[in-house]
């Protein structure tokens, strides 16, 4: 296990103390009980000792050290436990130096790359640009991809645009003189099969005066077509001597037939310079990284240590597609190792938030609104209003999803909540990502309120007039009003609540974890607020364990009763007609259409032109002033106009750029015609299509596919034969990944990670979740091992709002 390493590196020097120190503690197990000591006052005092220098010692042990000196420590953890009292001050003395050990051990990994041969304050600023600040860094920074140079390939075998690495002899050498860059140099290398010319646009690495005629090489590269040869732009080159002996491909070296990292250059850093960079960082610092997944849990029980040589340089005898796909044992245990850190993050988060001083709401016997309703609950919103109200009566925050499918009656969860809220004398506020779902949210409100509740609710977005504005901040810091509904504007320190008890943020990938933690200061007296998130359904599991792991999960999974699900058609190029024919038997029937249109900001304008267009020729087609068309564009009051409109059935056709995506509520329409729907993600789809049917009547989708291959039609196709948001939401998820899932302004809400792939690791996910939840569980605040709960502050504190946490 012990490699070669130069004797300045941190971990020659460290390991160097810990050896001594190690000779020096010896006497501590062996000797045993004094014979004749006296008895220690303080027992309890000297057992805590013993219980410190024996986790201080296991601390070590994880780390990836020589054998002997791993056997030595676990000894004198063993023994720490059992020692007499009497050994209390060579413990602490003992703590003190394991304690500088310890430190040092966390400077390896965050030296600065200016330890490594080769780099010096020049280049390390360069990589530090790359996100490439420390020897950590470097070491978490996994191959984009690995070549296999295990097989020689004939030359007659190569393959243009694929790379391969082949065996021949030089046959000639020419100097190319070209332009300002100095000229190159073309070689041309044959065996018994074929020849290749490799080709240098400049020199590097003197490669001009170690090739020569007769030379054997080994060579590696991507194949290129020029003219009628093939060639290989700067290879890897071995010069492996003269020619004669025949060729064998035992002649080549081991080293050169390896499978080899590919690391994304860019930046001024060249692929082969990470490479070389990495391996020397493997070579001396692998095996002092600490691991903190229990490698017992994986099956090979690999160290980590071991896991980052095997991913960055890989033994001969590896599985190249398990490395390729990044599915490798090794890999596995380095993406288990980061989310394991990050779900601990989330579990100390939640410990916490649990027992943070909160506002305890009893509802008096029930909510009162309930009855007032103007429809029975489904058994699935019973169910989770009961959920919810017990967390409300609980004196800490409740932090809790409602999940739910499109149309499966989130609001009225949350109006239940404000009531109960509301009859205990505190103040709610709902939040929506947009301001026209805000004002959307205030009128079916309005409409679950009916006329004789006493609820004082008021908007506050930013297309109200200011003194309308004014008025409601003032009766807000007054505790005159019980609801306020507005976008997470609501949030900003100007916006004085008397006594807020509950935020309900609705549609809400948009809010990340820090987001909440700025809420939970705007509660009375110090007091948490209650927070309750109703998502944009569907969001794969993994984002929500990841996005929402330090919450409580409500389901809500039925649907109000009569609801069909929306029927799903695609259609193509070319017919138009058949889609107006649908538009006009829509209207016919006396129901309303959405035209939806994408809006891509990289084509804003062609696309607004087109929704335009659009909204124009079905003006002309249908022969009447039925067609409205609302956009990003447009003022806030213009476009709610438009809503209000096509809302009492005015406008029987809305041509929209995709603004309907969430939220809006017309029962009455019943057609959604999707343009370019090849440009919508697949939970977009999903989303846009629970904006019809909502009545009793059943909803037709027509899915417009305009070019974009196979693929997408596949991705559309997908969507048509199934109504389960959360089956389409990892298909998502999958196919775009999660920044392109989440949308490009919601990004960073996200943890950023740097070795999992949410789309692809769930199930790692899964297991290092539950790990994590249970270590929590046993061991809270995981006070009884001090370094992995620092390992996680460093990890994930700034990201993940821990530093609020105790
Ligand atoms: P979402 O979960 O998508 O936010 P909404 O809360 O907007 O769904 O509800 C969708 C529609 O269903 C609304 O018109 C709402 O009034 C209606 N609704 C909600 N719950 C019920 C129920 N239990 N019975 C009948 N209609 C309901
Ligand atoms: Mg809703």
């Amino acid at each position: 296990m012990l490699r070669r390493t130069p004797s300045s590196s941190p971990y020659a020097r460290g390991l160097g103390s810990l050896r001594s120190w190690l000779e020096a503690a010896k006497p501590l197990p062996n000797h045993g009980p004094q014979p004749n000591h006296e008895p220690v006052p303080n027992e309890t005092a000297s057992s805590a000792l013993r219980a410190e220098l024996s986790l201080r010692c296991r601390a070590l042990a994880g780390l990836c050290i020589p054998p002997a000196c791993r056997e030595a420590l676990e000894a004198l953890a063993a023994s720490a436990e059992t020692v007499d009292a009497a050994w209390s001050p060579v413990c602490e003395e003992s703590i003190a130096t394991l304690d500088a050990l310890a430190a040092v051990a966390d400077d390896w990994l965050a030296t600065s790359l200016t330890v490594l041969r080769g780099i010096g304050p020049k280049r390390a600023e360069q990589l530090g640009r790359r996100g490439l600040g420390s020897v950590g860094d470097l070491l978490f920074s996994l191959p984009a991809g690995y070549e296999d140079r295990r097989r020689l390939t004939p030359l007659a075998e190569i393959e243009v645009g694929r790379p391969a690495t082949f065996f021949g002899v030089v046959r000639e050498v020419r100097r190319i003189h070209s332009g300002k860059r100095g000229g190159g140099l073309e070689v041309d290398v044959e065996d018994e099969s074929g020849k290749v010319v490799l080709r240098w646009f400049r020199f590097a690495d003197g490669i001009e005066e170690r090739l020569e005629a007769g030379m054997r090489v080994c060579a590696s590269g991507e194949v290129r077509r020029y003219r009628f040869t093939k060639q290989v732009a700067h290879p890897e080159i071995e010069v492996l001597g003269r020619a004669g002996a025949e060729f064998a491909e035992n002649v080549v070296p081991e080293q050169f037939r390896r499978i080899v990292p590919r690391y994304k250059g860019g930046l001024g850093l060249s692929p082969l310079s990470l490479r070389r960079l990495t391996a020397l960082a493997i070579e001396e610092f692998s095996d002092v990284v600490p691991g903190y997944w229990n490698p017992g849990d994986t099956p090979s029980g690999l160290e980590i240590g071991a896991a980052l040589r095997e991913v960055h340089a890989p033994a001969i005898d590896s599985d190249f597609e398990s490395l390729a796909g990044r599915e490798s044992e090794a890999h596995a245990r380095l993406i288990l190792e980061e989310l394991y850190l990050l779900e601990l993050g989330l579990a100390l988060r939640k410990e916490n938030e649990a027992q943070r001083p909160g506002i305890s709401l009893r509802a008096t016997a029930g909510p009162p609104a309930a009855a007032e309703l103007p429809f029975a609950l489904t058994g699935a919103q019973a169910r989770v209003v009961a959920e919810i109200t017990a967390d409300l009566a609980a004196p800490h925050p409740m932090n809790r999803l409602l999940q739910g499918d499109v149309g499966c009656g989130k609001t009225v969860v949350a109006y239940l909540a404000v009531c109960v809220a509301a009859a205990a004398g505190h103040q709610s506020a709902l939040m929506a990502p947009t301001e026209l779902l805000a004002e959307q949210h205030l009128r079916s409100l309005r409409q679950l309120m009916g006329e004789n509740s006493n609820l004082r609710m008021a908007g506050l977005t930013a297309s109200r007039p200011r003194a309308e504005a004014t008025a409601v901040r003032r009766a807000l810091a007054a505790g005159e009003l019980d609801l306020v509904v507005g976008t997470h504007a609501l949030l900003q320190e100007s916006v004085r609540f008397a006594s807020l008890a509950l935020a309900v943020i609705d549609e809400q990938h948009r809010f990340g974890v820090q987001q909440r933690a700025a809420l939970a200061k705007r509660g009375p007296q110090g007091l948490a607020p209650h927070v309750m998130v109703m998502t944009a359904t569907p969001i794969p599991r993994t984002l929500a364990l990841t996005l929402y792991g330090d919450l409580d999960v409500s389901v809500i999974d039925e649907r109000p009763p009569g609801r069909t699900p929306v029927r799903s058609e695609i259609f193509r190029e070319g017919e138009g007609e058949a889609i107006l024919d649908r538009v006009k038997q829509t209207l016919a029937r006396d129901e309303q259409v959405f035209v939806v249109y994408p809006l891509i900001e990289k084509s804003e304008k062609v696309d607004l032109r087109n929704a335009t267009e659009s909204a124009r020729r079905l003006a002309h087609a249908l022969d009447g002033p039925q067609v409205d068309l609302i956009h990003g564009r447009l003022e806030a009051s213009v476009r709610q106009a438009a809503m209000d409109r096509f809302g009492r059935g005015e406008t029987r056709v809305l041509v929209a750029t995709s603004v309907v995506e969430v939220g809006v509520d017309i029962p009455n329409a019943t057609l959604m015609v999707v343009e370019h729907a090849e440009r919508f993600g697949l939970a977009q789809l999903h989303q846009l299509r629970g904006r019809v049917g909502r009545g009793q009547r059943p909803g037709h989708c027509l899915f417009v596919s305009r070019g974009g291959g196979e693929d997408s039609e596949a991705r559309l196709r997908a969507l048509v034969e199934t109504d389960d948001g959360f089956r389409i939401a990892d298909a998502d998820l999958r196919i775009r990944g999660p920044g392109e899932f989440l949308g490009t302004q919601q990004h960073g809400v996200l943890p950023d990670l740097r070795l999992a792939d949410l789309a692809r690791d769930a199930r790692l996910l899964t297991r290092a979740r539950d790990a994590a939840f249970e270590r929590v569980r046993l061991d809270p605040g995981l006070a009884g091992d001090p370094a992995l709960r620092r390992a996680v502050e460093e990890h994930w504190g700034d990201r993940i709002a821990l530093k609020d946490v105790g």
